[in-house]
């Protein structure tokens, strides 16, 4: 099946109590059992629920994946995947990623014994240099939040083949509908499905993607082990969003193309950072891997002064955290979404106080135009 047949479809065949086209919320926490053992599968709604199996049946055909598991946020999900790390462990992951997923690795692992290296990901050498003997997951971002970096997944995949090593990538920007990790050679697909999958800036979530039945096993234990379950409301919110997300990704893939030329023309932008650009440094890349270039656009000015004046004039897009919503937002990740990094490991990484990112969204792209060309002014 295509995408989209398969975004409203997959998983949801009507319900057969009542004939219901679309799938009830399950809000029960227990389940009947006819005798002591003998029930439908579902006893306890943190280890099963109805709702939930849909919307994992449903992620994991659209990501070509066996299975999926959802959490309550992406980092929960995060958390979830890096539990395959235990004490003594060593993890890879990009250096230029969503600000909480640093601090999970870098400030909260690390306490359970666990060794991480940042790199950039973008270059195979780097990767090469720290592969040591206690080495066993390498996690990436791609395109890399906020600076839109590619790396090559089919190339980390091959690294990680030799060198059996597991890798998972985080495919929140991209969604499914732009790019498919697992069928590059990914062992774990994570989403914030709070951003793109969401789609409505109105639910929090995050979802594991696997094919191998040992990780399944691994993270559905995890899933009702630890208990950050995404709730049956939210799992049958985020049916409903998913429903439209081939209409809203190919929307922002085409206002952002359009914003970041026009970002491009005007002198007070320094640098514009967009893989479908191509003066993009993995333009091609992005063109093999990718097959759209998404909805967030960065670019870089003067400085602190010139971000603060460009963000109180904008009007369409509104100052505030998260991405991939329907409406447009803009972020200063340097004190936002990225405070959390200390500032000389972020300036080294690239990301400058005059730093701005924009989550373009998929309002009328003359009005997005306008207001940018009169906030730059
Ligand atoms: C937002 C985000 C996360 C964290 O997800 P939450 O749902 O906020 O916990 C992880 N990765 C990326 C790329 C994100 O943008």
């Amino acid at each position: 099946m295509g995408f989209s047949t398969d975004a409203i479809h997959a998983g949801q065949a009507p319900d057969l109590s009542t004939n219901a086209v679309i799938p009830p919320i399950h809000l029960t926490t227990t389940y009947y059992q006819e005798e002591i053992g003998k029930h439908k599968g579902y006893v306890y709604s943190r280890s099963a629920n109805p709702t939930r199996d849909i919307l994992q049946k449903n992620v994991a055909v659209l990501e070509k994946g066996k299975y999926a598991l959802a959490f309550s946020s992406g980092l929960a999900a995060i958390h979830a995947l890096s539990t395959v790390l235990k004490n003594g462990d060593h993890v890879i992951v990009s250096n230029d990623v969503y600000g909480g997923t640093y601090r999970l690795f870098q400030r909260f692992l690390t306490d359970y014994g666990i060794e991480v290296s940042f790199v950039d990901t973008t270059n195979l050498e780097n990767i090469l240099e720290v592969i040591k003997s206690n080495t066993k997951l390498i996690h990436i971002e791609t395109p890399t939040n906020p600076l839109l970096a590619i790396s090559d997944i089919q190339a980390i995949s091959n690294i990680c083949k030799s060198k059996n090593l597991l890798l998972s990538v985080d495919n929140t920007f991209m969604t499914p509908y732009f790019q498919n990790p697992l069928e590059l050679g990914a062992d774990i697909v994570v989403h914030s499905a709070t951003k793109y999958l969401g789609g409505h800036s109105d639910l929090l979530g995050g979802i594991l993607i696997v094919n191998s039945d040992e990780l399944y096993e691994r993270f559905k234990f995890v899933q009702n082990a630890i208990g950050a379950v995404l709730s049956p409301f939210d799992c049958w919110l985020l049916l409903r969003s998913i429903k439209t997300l081939a209409l809203r990704m190919e929307r922002h893939n085409q206002n952002a193309s359009e914003v970041a030329k026009f970002l491009e023309s005007q002198s007070v932008v320094k640098r514009v950072f967009y893989p479908g650009l191509k003066s993009h440094p993995q333009h091609e890349l992005a063109k093999k891997q990718m097959r759209g270039f998404g909805g967030m656009v960065s670019f870089e000015v003067d400085d602190f002064n010139r971000v603060n004046s460009i963000l109180k004039k904008l009007k369409i897009f509104t100052l505030a955290e998260s991405l991939g919503g329907v409406e447009s937002l803009v972020c200063h990740p340097a004190t936002m979404t990225h405070a959390s990094i200390p500032k000389e490991v972020r300036e080294k990484n690239g990301l400058t106080d005059g730093l701005i990112r924009l989550s373009v969204g998929i309002e009328d792209i003359e009005d997005l135009i306008s207001d940018l060309e009169q906030a730059l002014k």
